[in-house]
């Protein structure tokens, strides 16, 4: 499927099914390796990267123990500036090695405001990994871990991702198309 269309707009291919699935594998291997002696709680971040943790952690070479939250900032194609905290991080990330997963870092606003709510939980460790990371938007100071592919600032959807609540579903990711 070439193009497709999400609401008002048109989005053409931009990321294959098959080039994401090498980009998740080549996360996994370095997380495998680097929590070897480790048990880390991956925390991913409802709604965007329920598609990205699932295939994530199937490529991970332990039994990792998963702890949804979520945190929500975007309004249709655009951040609001404001984080807002749905469902927190659970009591447990207490002295243990937490790794956050998210379906995109942008401004990294809202990945701030969720490393600083961790924090309150005193963790052993955080570590960042992310699929999609656009360091042309970053606007903050902390270091992002892991990242599956970078980016420029283009409003993209699909794996997980949506424009307005919908067009999640797709296996392959998707960008505006400014011809339409
Ligand atoms: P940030 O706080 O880093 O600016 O934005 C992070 C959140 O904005 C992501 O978790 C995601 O929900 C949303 N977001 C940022 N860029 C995009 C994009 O290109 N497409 C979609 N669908 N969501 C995005
Ligand atoms: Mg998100």
């Amino acid at each position: 499927m070439e193009k497709i269309q999400v609401k008002d707009r048109i989005f053409k291919v931009y990321m294959p099914e098959s080039e994401i699935q090498k980009c998740v594998k080549a996360v996994a291997d370095k997380i495998s390796h680097d929590y070897k002696h480790r048990k880390p709680i991956l925390c991913p971040v409802l709604t965007g990267s329920y598609l990205f943790v699932a295939d994530l952690t199937r490529y991970i070479e332990f039994d990792a123990e998963v702890s949804f939250v979520r945190y929500s900032s975007y309004d249709g194609m655009s951040s609001t500036g404001k984080v807002k905290k749905i469902l927190g991080f659970p009591e447990k990330c207490k002295g243990r090695d937490v790794i956050i997963v998210e379906d995109i870092v942008d401004s990294g606003l809202s990945m701030k405001f969720m490393i600083e709510e961790l924090k309150k939980l005193e963790p052993a460790s955080i570590a960042i990994c992310t699929f999609f990371y656009k360091p042309g938007n970053f606007k903050e100071d902390f270091k992002v871990d892991y990242v599956g592919k970078e980016i420029p600032n283009d409003f993209i959807v699909g794996y997980g991702l949506d424009y307005d609540g919908v067009g999640r579903t797709y296996r392959d990711v998707y960008v505006v198309d400014d011809n339409e």
